[in-house]
C-alpha cells in the first residue's frame, strides 16, 4: 500500500540527507520530489497545491533551516501536514442508546459495499452487537443472495423481500423488523451501479430522505484512483455523507485517492479495508496512515491487529510462559496456526518498517506449504518432544521427518529456531507492548 508514494517521499529525504546541509536551494528541490510523489500517487492537483503549500512554508522557515537536522525536521513537517489532512480521528458508530441505530451503505457496484457491510457486522458482534443487515440493493440481482451468504457466515440476520422493486420500501419495512427484533443497528446495503447516474442519487436520496438514516458512509474503492475521487465528489453533493470506508488498500493502490477523497467530502474517513474477509477492517487512524505513507511503519496497528486474534486470556497465559520459559513446541505450533490465517501474516508485515518488501514472500503458497511443513512436524512429535525439543537425537530427527513427510533437516532446522526464539521470546515477554515492538521492528 502507498508504495509509489513512500517510495518517492523516501528518496526525496535520502537526496536531501545527501547533501550534507540543507540550505532554501536544496529544501525546494525535496520539496518538489514530495510534490511529484504526491501527483504520482494519485493525488489530485488542488489537494497538492493546498498541501505543498502548507508544508512549504513550514519548511522554508528560518527554524528548519537552523535545526540541527533539518531533514527530519521536514519529514515532520510532512508527517503532521498529512496527518492534518487525513483527519480528524472518528471510527466510531454513534450507535444511540434506544431504538436502532440506522447505517445507510452506498458506493458504485464494485467497490466493495455488501463485502463492508459484513465487516460492519464482524465489528459489532466483537463488541456483542448483533446488527440487522437489510438487502436494499435491488439492481444487482445477485446482491440479496451475496447479502444472505455474509449473513449466514456471520450468524447474523438478513431481511430481504426479493420481490419487491422499492428499496424505500424495503429500507423502512426493514427497519421495522429490527424494531420487533430489538437490534441495536440497521445496516442498509443500497444499490450501486457501474458509474454515477441521476437514477441512482435519485435512488439513494430519497432513501436518505424516507428513512432518514443516522449515519450515512459511502464506500469507495482506493483502487480505482481519480475514478474514486470522483464518484465520492458526487455521491457527496447527492447525501449527506457522514463518513468514507475506503477499500482495498491491501492491493497496490497508490493511496493517494484517500487525501483527495477527504478534502473533497471533508467527512471523516471512518475504517479502510485491507482484504477481502471480514476481519480487514481497521479503523482509520490519520497518524498512523501519515506514517505509514512515509514508511515509517506502524507498530501500533500491528499490536492492534495481533490483539484481534489472541484474546486476553489467551495472551496472559502465553505471556506467562514465554516469561517463564516454558513456552513449548505446541504453543508455537497454535501461534502458527492462528497467524497462518490467509492474508493476515502479510497484512502485519506490511505494517512493520521496512518489512513491506517480505509481504509477498509471506503469502506465497510457499509461504503457507512451510507454515504446514512446520505444523505436521510438530505433530509428529510426542508431547515429551514438544515440550523439550532437546530429547529428540538424530535418530529420532529422521523419523519424525518421515512421519511429516519432510527431509530430515527440516525437523533440525526447526527445533534450531525454536531454541534460537525461545530466549528472546522470553525476553519480550518481560517487557511493555512498545518495547516489544521496537525490538521487533530492530
Ligand atoms: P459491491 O458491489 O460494492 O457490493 O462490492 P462487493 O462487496 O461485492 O465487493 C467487490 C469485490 O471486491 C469482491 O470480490 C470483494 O471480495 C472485493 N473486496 C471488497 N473489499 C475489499 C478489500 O478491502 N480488499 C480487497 N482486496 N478486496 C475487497
Amino acid at each position: 500500500m502507498f508504495d509509489s508514494l513512500s517510495e518517492g517521499l523516501q528518496s526525496a529525504f535520502k537526496s536531501l540527507r545527501g547533501k550534507g546541509k540543507l540550505t532554501e536551494g536544496n529544501m525546494r528541490e525535496g520539496l518538489d520530489i514530495v510534490q511529484r510523489s504526491l501527483l504520482e500517487a494519485d493525488v489530485s492537483y488542488p489537494v497538492v497545491q493546498d498541501f505543498m503549500q502548507h508544508v512549504s512554508e513550514r519548511a522554508l522557515g528560518k527554524k528548519v533551516l537552523l535545526s540541527l537536522r533539518p531533514e527530519e525536521e521536514l519529514v515532520g513537517i510532512v508527517q503532521s501536514e498529512l496527518t492534518a489532512i487525513l483527519g480528524p480521528v472518528d471510527s466510531s458508530l454513534h450507535l444511540k442508546t434506544e431504538g436502532p441505530t440506522i447505517i445507510m451503505m452506498c458506493g458504485l457496484q464494485g467497490s466493495g459495499k455488501t463485502t463492508t457491510c459484513g465487516k460492519l457486522s464482524q465489528l459489532l458482534k466483537e463488541q456483542k452487537v448483533t446488527p440487522l443487515l437489510v438487502a436494499a440493493d435491488l439492481q444487482r440481482p445477485a446482491a440479496i443472495e451475496q447479502l444472505k451468504v455474509i449473513g449466514q457466515q456471520l450468524d447474523v440476520p438478513v431481511y430481504a423481500e426479493p420481490d419487491n422493486k422499492n428499496p424505500v420500501e424495503v429500507c423502512n419495512n426493514g427497519v421495522a423488523r429490527a424494531k420487533e427484533l430489538g437490534s441495536r443497528v440497521v445496516i442498509l446495503d443500497t444499490a450501486g451501479r457501474l458509474a454515477i447516474d441521476e437514477e441512482l442519487m435519485a435512488e439513494l436520496a430519497k432513501i436518505d430522505k424516507k428513512v432518514s438514516p443516522d449515519q450515512v458512509y459511502l464506500v469507495v474503492d482506493g483502487m480505482t484512483g481519480q475514478d474514486a475521487v470522483n464518484s465520492a465528489d458526487a455521491f457527496n453533493k447527492a447525501l449527506e455523507l457522514d463518513g468514507v470506508v475506503m477499500t482495498k488498500l491491501d492491493g497496490d493502490a497508490r493511496g493517494g485517492a484517500l487525501l483527495s477523497v477527504k478534502h473533497v467530502t471533508g467527512v471523516p474517513i471512518k475504517f479502510i479495508g485491507t482484504g477481502e474477509h471480514f476481519d480487514a477492517l481497521e479503523p482509520f487512524r490519520p497518524e498512523g496512515m501519515a506514517s505509514r505513507i512515509l514508511q515509517m511503519g506502524d507498530i501500533v496497528a500491528a499490536a492492534h491487529e495481533a490483539h484481534r486474534i489472541v484474546d486476553d486470556r489467551e495472551r496472559e497465559e502465553l505471556e506467562a510462559k514465554m516469561a517463564s520459559g516454558d513456552f513449548t513446541l505446541d504453543d508455537f505450533k497454535n501461534m502458527m496456526e492462528k497467524v497462518s490465517k490467509p492474508g493476515l501474516m502479510g497484512r502485519m508485515m506490511g505494517l512493520m518498517p521496512g518489512m513491506g518488501q517480505f509481504k509477498d514472500a509471506l503469502e506465497s503458497d510457499e509461504a503457507a506449504g512451510g507454515i504446514r511443513q512446520t505444523i505436521g512436524a510438530i505433530n509428529s512429535m510426542t508431547a515429551e518432544e514438544r515440550r523439550n525439543p532437546k530429547v529428540i537425537d538424530s535418530a529420532r530427527r529422521s523419523r519424525i521427518a518421515k512421519g511429516a513427510g519432510v527431509q530430515t533437516p527440516v525437523i533440525s532446522q526447526l527445533i534450531k529456531q525454536f531454541e534460537f526464539m525461545k530466549p528472546m521470546m522470553q525476553a519480550m515477554a518481560g517487557g511493555s507492548v512498545m518495547d516489544r515492538a521496537k525490538m521487533m521492528s530492530q
